[in-house]
């Protein structure tokens, strides 16, 4: 199974960003630099607000989600 991505807000400057659950490395704001999640072995620790759960097919195309399946 593939990892989920989250989108997180960053609670220094209120950018929204989408993070990698299972992050390897500290993942910094785009904006103002702040680590946003930092790598514990497993699912990433956020230290910030997780607005939304971006669930990722472990096998499809970009475009799958524009497709709606019968
Ligand atoms: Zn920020």
């Amino acid at each position: 199974m593939a990892g989920n991505f989250y989108l997180v807000r960053c609670g220094d400057c209120e950018n929204e960003q989408v993070v990698f659950g299972k992050a390897s490395s500290d993942v910094a704001c785009a904006v103002c630099g702040t680590t946003l999640a930092r790598p514990t072995g497993g699912n990433a620790e956020i230290d910030h607000e997780v607005i939304e759960t971006v669930e990722r097919r472990s096998a499809g195309s970009p475009t799958d989600g524009e497709t709606v399946e019968q």
